[in-house]
């Protein structure tokens, strides 16, 4: 059963420094024909099956708010034919830029149904902003919010960013008291990754981008899992934070590892055990939407081994862990045989610890993650 959907919108007004995301700039992209291939993808896709029982919808990019109101409209359009109603439904996600949110927009989000914003923020300090290639400062984060308030959207979460360059802990920590001051209940808190193909690699290439030592980094992602925790924000995944019941219950799709669809060029999907990708630019992801319905650059069918090794590195990012009945039910396999001796390593080297219920990462393993991660695979 499918239960989530991802739609891209591939836009933005304005590259960011950091970013690798599949993203154009808006200016002269076939925006409005882009949005119909969408509809028609998700069309196809849905034809065949008898009834949608959604539970989740995230639209992401790039920049969903990028579009103008009557693009939006026409996209939500577009969905609630395809993929609506399900009543199933409990969460309609929308990414959103800062400042990029008039409250025409806002009114056509609410009205469709959605009922969930996160907002990219990355951090409250206006010269680091500049910094990383952002266009919005902390002003228009404080007139969305008041905004999107003033139009009754009450699950509201922003994403913070550490590890920029020039941040110092002072900083990060007077950004997060910034946010909980807020009236959000959701935070996403990253560090900062240099990825291939972006200003930022370049210059690190050149040698001039100057980024705090590593134990700065690590020290800024304890104080943000320490803060939370004092500010009632419950840790549910190594980098999300939520006030209870305010999870972001699309991500626990992925993290769950359970089937979901992904619209849009160079959307990931898991459908019926198959992972696909869909054709990243936008052109040419048109042009195969019009010829077959579908834009696969790959299908992978996922073997019995490779959902083992899913299961184990995506649930072990949630704070809850692996369930070991819940895998056996999943698997008909118990976990302790199928990764018993990789489990005592981890836990004798303090990383995991199990319960004998669950399999959980410790505070050690959360700052070493990915060591752990590439533990689980098995080939
Ligand atoms: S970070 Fe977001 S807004 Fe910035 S370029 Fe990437 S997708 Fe666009």
């Amino acid at each position: 059963m499918i239960q989530s959907a991802y739609i891209h919108i591939p836009f933005c007004h304005h590259i960011c420094h950091y970013c690798d995301f599949n993203k154009v700039f808006f200016k002269q992209q076939p925006v409005d024909e882009y949005i119909e291939m969408l509809i028609n993808e998700m069309h196809h896709a849905t034809a065949q099956r008898k009834q949608n029982m959604l539970k989740t919808i995230f639209i992401g990019g790039g920049t969903p708010t990028a579009l103008t109101a009557k693009q939006l409209d026409r996209l939500l359009e577009g969905i609630t034919k395809e993929l609506l109603p399900t009543k199933e439904l409990i969460e309609f996600a929308v990414e959103a830029n800062p400042g990029e949110l008039t409250s025409e927009k806002l009114h056509v989000l609410k009205n469709a149904g959605v009922n969930r914003l996160s907002i990219g923020v990355q951090s409250f300090n206006d010269e680091l902003l500049n910094k990383i290639g952002r266009v919005h400062r902390r002003d228009d984060v404080f007139r969305t919010i008041k905004q999107a308030e003033e139009v009754g959207f009450e699950n509201m979460s922003i994403d913070l960013m550490y590890g920029l360059p020039g941040q110092t802990v002072e900083d990060f920590k007077a950004s997060l008291e910034i946010g909980f001051s807020l009236n959000v209940k959701h935070f996403s808190a990253y560090s900062l990754i240099i990825e291939p193909k972006t200003v930022f690699y370049n210059l690190m290439q050149k040698g001039r981008l100057s980024l705090p030592p590593q134990e700065l980094e690590a020290q800024m992602y304890e104080i943000a899992m320490e803060e939370m925790e004092n500010h009632g924000f419950a840790q549910y995944e190594i980098s999300n934070y939520a006030i209870p019941g305010f999870e972001s219950f699309h991500n626990l799709t992925y993290w769950n590892n359970v089937d979901y669809y992904g619209f849009g060029a160079g959307a990931h999907g898991y459908v019926d055990g198959v992972r696909t990708s869909n054709i990243g630019p936008v052109k040419k992801y048109i042009d195969s939407i019009k010829e077959k319905g579908n834009a696969y650059n790959s299908e992978h069918v996922v073997s019995l081994n490779e959902k083992m090794e899913e299961e184990m590195f995506l649930g072990l990012r949630k704070t809850a862990g692996v369930n070991k009945e819940a895998f056996y039910n999943k698997f008909s396999i118990e976990l302790d045989r199928q990764f018993g001796e990789k489990i005592k390593k981890q836990v004798e080297l303090g990383l995991v610890k199990d319960d004998g219920v669950s399999i959980k990462l410790t505070h050690k393993g959360k700052l070493l993650g990915n060591e752990v991660f590439q533990e689980f695979l098995l080939t």
